[in-house]
């Protein structure tokens, strides 16, 4: 693979996680159309995966076939995260997140290189259609212990830019939601700050409902041994909910474990109308100002000239 994947352009990653031999790796069919459209809050669309990878175009046109309108794509380093701020730029479907993830900014905060690295985050947050600053956090499951005060550190310098510049924050939070809410509440949250790929229970979801914080629910939700998230999704108030596919990642019932798209998301948000014995067109139109509410409208963010950041690359 290393011989192929370096004459891939900078910005595309291949998906380590799971062997392609593990699992079936074709794409899942369509779900039947949405009558009310829904945003996907929270994709990678960089990544190859699958024995037959989709482009960005092709994920937004079949997600745009099924009634999701959008999609926030969401950089983990400086390469995606200018990826998707020129994507953004350029696509009328597509808004933008930049952020260095928990997991590589304590390998650049060793190598000498994080302060140039935010410093390039801190430029491409101001660009118009940059509506979010992640993903960030703290992750405890990858990152080991000597490293996790970089971690915070990179995580409070991350919500300090979404404050700066008056956007949201997408965190990612994986088993840390002690700490990530001290964080918070030590420096102050932004003022829309989003738990994506929400994992933790109904006690979590109280703490968020507290504080004016959005849970973003993934495919996650609709798998089988998700009873406590299908109670902080219950406990959650409904203005302060949003949903994701975090792809290629976490795809939703019946096709766990195939790549995932944002045109996946309207099994995912079925399988929320369900636990929240809801009619899914009204949940949908509720996901739906929820996306705006925090991000804004997809066309509230018209395109300007291209940044100095964004130029030449
Ligand atoms: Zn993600």
């Amino acid at each position: 693979m290393a011989a192929a994947e370096s004459n891939l352009p900078a910005h595309i990653r291949a998906r380590g996680d799971l062997e392609a031999g593990d699992r079936a790796v074709s794409y899942p069919p369509a779900p039947a159309p949405l009558a009310v459209g829904a945003y996907d809050n929270h994709a990678h669309l960089e990544f190859a995966d699958g024995d037959n990878p989709m482009d960005y175009r092709e994920h937004l046109d079949m997600a745009g076939s099924v009634g999701v309108l959008g999609v926030i794509q969401v950089g983990t380093d400086v390469e995606t995260s200018r990826w998707s701020a020129q994507l953004a730029h350029t696509e009328p479907r597509v808004l933008a997140a930049v952020a260095i993830h928990p997991n590589e900014a304590p390998v650049l905060h060793q190598a000498g290189e994080l302060d140039a690295a935010l410093g390039v985050i801190d430029e491409l947050a101001g660009l118009p259609r940059v509506v979010a600053v992640g993903e960030t956090g703290l992750d405890f499951f990858r990152t080991p212990p000597e490293l996790h005060d970089a971690q915070k550190d990179a995580f409070r310098a991350h919500i300090e830019i979404a404050k700066k510049h008056g956007i949201a924050l997408q965190i990612h939070d994986r088993d840390a939601h002690d700490a990530v809410v001290g964080v918070l509440l030590e420096v102050g949250a932004p003022e829309r700050t989003v738990f994506h790929c929400f994992s933790g229970d109904a006690a979590l979801a109280e703490v968020l409902a507290e504080h004016g914080w959005y849970a973003s629910f993934a495919g996650t939700v609709s798998f089988k041994n998700s009873d406590g998230l299908r109670d902080a999704l219950r406990a959650m108030p409904r203005s302060q909910i949003l949903i994701e596919t975090d792809t290629p990642f976490l795809t939703p019932i019946p096709y766990r474990g195939r790549p995932n798209s944002p045109y996946m998301i309207p099994y995912t948000l079925r399988s929320m109308a369900e636990t929240l014995e809801m009619d899914e067109n009204l949940l949908a139109a509720q996901l739906t100002d929820n996306t705006t509410d925090v991000y804004g409208r997809f066309d509230d963010h018209p395109p300007t000239q291209l940044g100095s950041v964004l130029r030449g690359r």
